[in-house]
């Protein structure tokens, strides 16, 4: 049941408010309700699927990642390690799970997922980096290794459900007696009792903890490539495998360089004279530097391509992009008196009119008395 979106189940838009989500799910719980639809397999069946999509879609911070990663298959249970969440809506509940919480079932149960953001610079692509985060999150308990009982003391078979987790009830309803299965409320689907609960996780057999781990980034990365570091999410339940680690990876903008595909893009700002005559410019780019020549009579925004200084592909570092080199031509705005004798003789040679000094000096006047 995990297969299908949980919008489509409760049938409301992936934007749909907090509040539509709960009447939507309060008004399709009553018509799959199994009370209301005795012997009727498919209505369990689409009733057990609203639960699971409401208890993710309700919880803001379960949702979130819902939106973020979506399921990721049979293994992956949101929400369903956290009994008893469903504060406000006892009245569907009770009646349906006598209070002892949703789905449960014994059995291990795989931890959730988590997410890390990290933020790296340009270079960093380059070369790849390790980074260190802080992930706090559930591990099993060291002192009673998940068992929630102190070291020691006894756990006995729960008396009630004789270890399965689950007790049957038939029931007299409006609509005749039906079977119902539910979670045993005196084991809340553990199968056990704990007489005396493990004193350094009061009996939750997880602890809350924070970790540093180092992720190894590779080069080559994308702004927003999501790492998956497996084992490193949460604890899971009942002896289950731990969620993974989601590592989501940011890139910093550059103020000199940009990233396209696998190429590295800068400008290279050039003198008039150097466009016009020609030069050769040393450029630096990410780590390495190179001479590039620029012929006699080049434009702006001419690209000149540098093999090999661009990006590492990711997984096959040794194949790189180039450097792109995009000229632009720096007009100079401060002038000694010679130079700028020297440019009034090229323009008067190549026939450009342009401004005279004294016309240039009349309307500084001009504008200096606002006329
Ligand atoms: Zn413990
Ligand atoms: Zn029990």
């Amino acid at each position: 049941m995990a297969n299908r979106d949980y919008y489509d189940v409760l049938g409301v838009s992936r934007n749909a408010s907090e509040d539509e989500i709960k009447k939507a799910f309060r008004r399709m719980a009553r018509k799959y309700h199994p009370d209301a639809n005795p012997g009727d397999d498919q209505a369990e069946e689409k009733f057990k699927e609203l639960n699971a999509a409401y208890e993710v879609l309700s919880d803001p911070n379960k949702r979130a990642q819902y939106d973020q990663f979506g399921t990721q298959g049979p293994g992956q249970n949101f929400g369903q390690a956290d009994f008893g969440g469903f504060g406000g809506f006892g009245d569907i509940f009770d009646m349906f799970f006598g209070g002892g919480g949703p789905g449960g079932r014994p059995g291990p149960e795989r931890g959730p997922d988590l997410r890390s953001d990290v933020t790296i610079d340009l270079e960093d692509v380059m070369t790849g980096v390790d980074r260190e985060i802080r992930v706090v999150r559930d591990e099993v308990c060291p002192r009673c290794h998940g068992n929630e009982a102190e070291p020691g003391t006894r756990i006995e078979t729960c008396t009630r459900c004789h270890g399965r987790g689950q007790v049957e009830y038939l029931r007299d309803s409006l609509l005749g007696r039906v079977r119902q299965i539910e979670t045993c409320p005196q084991c809340r689907g553990a199968g056990k009792t704990v007489s005396t609960p493990c004193r350094e996780c009061r009996g939750r057999g997880q602890i809350r903890a924070e970790k540093r781990l180092t992720i190894t980034i590779p080069p080559g990365i994308e702004d927003g490539t999501r790492l998956r570091v497996p084992g490193e999410g949460g604890a899971g339940q009942r002896g289950g495998s731990p969620g993974d680690l989601m590592v989501l990876v940011h890139v910093k903008s550059h103020a000199k360089f940009r990233r396209q595909g696998q190429d590295l893009v800068m400008d290279l700002g050039i003198g008039f004279a150097q466009a016009v005559l020609g030069a050769e410019v040393e450029v630096e780019g990410i780590g390495a530097r190179e001479t590039i020549h620029i012929p006699p009579g080049t434009q702006p925004s001419t690209v000149f391509r540098v093999p090999r200084l661009g990006f590492p592909r990711l997984g096959s570092p040794s194949i790189r992009g180039d450097l792109h080199v995009r000229i632009t031509i720096q007009v100079p705005t401060q002038l000694s008196s010679k130079e700028r004798e020297l440019m009034r003789q090229w323009a008067e040679s190549r026939h450009e009119p342009v401004l005279t000094e004294d016309r240039s000096i009349l309307r500084k006047v001009k504008d200096a008395f606002g006329r």
